[in-house]
């Protein structure tokens, strides 16, 4: 199969092992966080120098710098999603998953048209905008297949309910099938590497599989360039082997990205391996918590422009506490079944059903309140994907004050209609509370006019979906 023209195994193992280990002296160690801080992307050797830094008062640092720079370059939003499960017949043995062919367990499923419509409703009357389509790898779901998925998600709509923004997690494509789904309006393609280091890589997809072509997968995003879909997410499964050697990996992936296309990834996710149905993980290389800490710190350094997904395979708390420095997508009410967003009962997780067990069983609306609470803004903006700011065009950091004129008031229009149309009275009050205390502290002007108008819109008439 065809790879991309821009082909080659960039991660050289020597490098980067060669890269572990040295501590930091104190200058470099400043120097980096102080380039950092200016917003600019670190090299492979200065992610490095904050892998190696590892007095408890550098951490400190590292933390204090990683929620300084969300700050700077994001603001208080977070944007909210929800994965939708198609089908989990895979064929595949990726020894650390729930779906693996072996895995006689597991209960095989494909949604049909008929099903996707009722949960994609589900997920509408919660209140989603944003859906990422999960499927395991089968001949069976090809791009036709994927794109079909993806217009029938579009179409469906319930009262006020739609969905935005469809992104993908599937199995690598070719260029002219990743040009079928592109043709579909899907925002982001994620693959995720799942581990760097090829030896590792191999002993966890079994030779006579197609994951185990570990080329393939590493050329997946180029080829998805290639065809056009210039929002792309790359990803490591934490807990396969070494983190430092992950961390150096994915920022090596950015690098290769940004250089070949002139535009990085979009996303980076950093999914740590979860208990999964028939799975025994391998204890001596799984991420504690405050390696997780430091790695996420770490990479919010390293790609100051890149959005970084953190899912609901992590608890509550966890989530909670590294929101501040670093995330900027989330997932909520997440069910991960087949059909789970209709079928199953409201707190329970059947493993058997799906591919690994979630750290956090909240609600949409549960985790929207905290977020309120906490000061952050929840957003389900689609705004710059739909008037084609994205990959190189994207305008988001290029643009000052970008954010304060395009993505801080859609995210309160969208935040207004959630309020409005899906929550009960006591998040909708800690909602109004917040978007005024937004309003009240931006500048009088044309700016803010225009958002009150739509604000006031959305409250008072069946007017929606306003953006700029
Ligand atoms: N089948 C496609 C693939 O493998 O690329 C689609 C994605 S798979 C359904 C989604 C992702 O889930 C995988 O890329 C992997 O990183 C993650 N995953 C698999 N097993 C996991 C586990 N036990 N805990 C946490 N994440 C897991
Ligand atoms: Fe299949 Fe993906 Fe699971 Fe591997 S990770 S077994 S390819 S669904």
């Amino acid at each position: 199969m065809q790879l991309s023209k821009y082909a080659k195994d960039f991660i050289n193992e020597e490098y980067i092992n060669g890269l572990i280990g040295t501590k930091p002296d104190a200058a470099r160690f400043k120097e980096v966080l102080d380039k950092s801080l200016a917003k600019e992307a670190l090299t492979v050797e200065e992610c490095s120098v904050l892998i190696n830094a590892t007095a408890p008062k550098q951490i400190e640092q590292i933390y204090e710098a990683a929620r300084e720079l969300k700050k700077r370059v994001y603001g208080n939003r977070i944007v909210l999603f929800a994965p939708l499960y198609i089908g989990n017949y895979c064929i595949n043995d990726c020894a650390y998953c729930g779906f693996r062919r072996s895995n006689k367990d597991s209960v095989r499923r494909t949604l049909n048209p008929k099903e996707i419509i009722e949960q994609v409703e589900a997920l509408e009357k919660m209140g989603q905008k944003r859906l990422i389509l999960v499927f395991g790898e089968h001949p069976s779901y090809n791009a036709e297949f994927i794109a079909e998925a993806v217009r029938l998600t579009y179409q469906t709509r319930v009262g006020h309910g739609e969905i935005r923004r469809v992104n993908i997690n599937a199995a690598p494509l070719s260029i002219e099938d990743y040009k079928t789904v592109k043709a579909s309006g899907i925002g982001t393609y994620q693959v995720f590497q799942e581990t760097y280091h090829h030896e590792t890589y191999q002993t966890i997809h079994p030779a006579n599989t197609r994951k185990a072509d570990y080329a393939w997968r590493l050329d997946a995003l180029s080829r998805a360039m290639e065809a056009g879909i210039d929002d792309v997410g790359i990803g490591a499964l934490f807990g396969l082997t070494d983190w430092r050697f992950e961390v150096l990996g994915l920022v090596t992936h950015a690098r290769h990205l940004q250089e070949s296309w002139g535009v990085g990834p979009h996303t980076i996710s950093f999914p740590r391996l979860q208990p999964a149905s028939g799975v025994k993980l391998d204890e001596s290389t799984l991420v504690n918590d405050e390696d997780f800490k430091r790695l996420v710190a770490i990479i919010r350094l390293s790609v100051p422009y890149t959005g970084m997904i953190m899912t609901c395979r992590e608890s509550t708390e966890i989530r909670r506490e590294l929101m501040g420095f670093g995330i900027s997508q989330i997932d909520a009410g997440t069910r991960l079944e087949l059909g789970g967003y209709t079928e199953t009962p409201k707190n329970g997780q059947e493993q058997h059903k799906e591919q690994f067990m979630l750290g956090d069983m909240r609600s949409l609306e549960e985790v929207t309140r905290e977020l309120l609470t906490d000061g952050y803004i929840p957003s389900f903006c689609t705004a710059c994907y739909r008037l084609g700011r994205t990959g190189e065009v994207f305008m988001e950091f290029a643009i000052p004050g970008f954010i304060e004129r395009f993505c801080t008031p859609n995210a309160m229009t969208t935040l207004q209609e959630y309020l409005v149309d899906y929550a009960g009275p006591e998040t909708r009050m800690v909602g109004e509370k917040l978007i005024a205390g937004q309003l009240a502290i931006m500048p009088d002007g044309k700016l803010k006019e225009g958002l009150e108008e739509k604000l006031r819109l959305i409250r008072e008439t069946e007017q929606r979906d306003l953006y700029s």
